[in-house]
């Protein structure tokens, strides 16, 4: 076995494949502030929902945020990213997590109104967060899920003040008039809850 050259730094490769995929927006100059308000919070993707599928708004100005709402999408991670951009579906959340490596999307600024509560009183005044799986399906609900979105439960908390507790972290199916299920039995809400107060 014979390698006569040393294989390429990763590190550099890596660079020139992030250099690669920087808009040119980033490149040309656009303010630095205008990039840094893109994402609410610092880790997340920004992948926008259709403007058809949320209400424009200034929270906590215009309504008080107390709420995050747990939800599973019984999707996939593509899919739901797909759906929320799909201005037919008059749907949305503010937040997607993976299941396999607990990576965030950012698809609504928490300023705005997402339409994920199925109540609009619930919408105005929460965070939506989807968790990619499906309800009967627990492989869905990895180590990785659990500890990205605690971590980003608890920002939130911390941005608005809300308690880190059952009565202000709920399930979709505990929004009053709420039909849906999600995020389900299995979902570990004694384990998320010391998660968000560990982070
Ligand atoms: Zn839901």
């Amino acid at each position: 076995m014979e390698r006569v050259r040393p294989l390429p730094g990763r590190r550099r490769l890596l660079a020139a494949a992030a250099l690669a995929t920087v808009p040119s927006a980033l490149l040309s100059g656009a303010p630095a502030a205008a990039r840094s308000r893109a994402v609410d919070h610092p880790t997340a993707e920004w992948q926008p929902a259709s403007g058809s599928n949320y209400t424009k708004s200034s929270r906590p100005t215009a309504y008080p945020v107390d709420h995050v709402v747990i939800h599973v999408t019984q999707e996939t991670y593509a899919d739901t990213l797909a759906i929320f951009q799909n201005p037919q579906k008059r749907v949305s959340a503010h937040y997607v997590v993976r299941s396999s490596d607990g990576h965030l999307a950012q698809c609504v600024r928490e300023a705005d109104i997402a339409w994920h509560a199925g109540n609009w009183d619930h919408n105005t005044r929460s965070v939506g967060i989807e968790h990619e799986g499906w309800v009967d399906r627990p492989a869905y609900f990895t180590d990785a899920l659990y500890e990205s979105s605690a971590a980003l439960t608890a920002a939130i908390c911390a941005r608005y003040g809300i308690p880190k507790d059952r009565a202000h972290i709920i399930g979709h199916h505990e929004v009053p008039g709420s039909d849906h299920t999600d995020p389900g039995p299995l979902w570990d809400w004694s384990r998320y809850i010391r998660l968000v107060n560990f982070m």
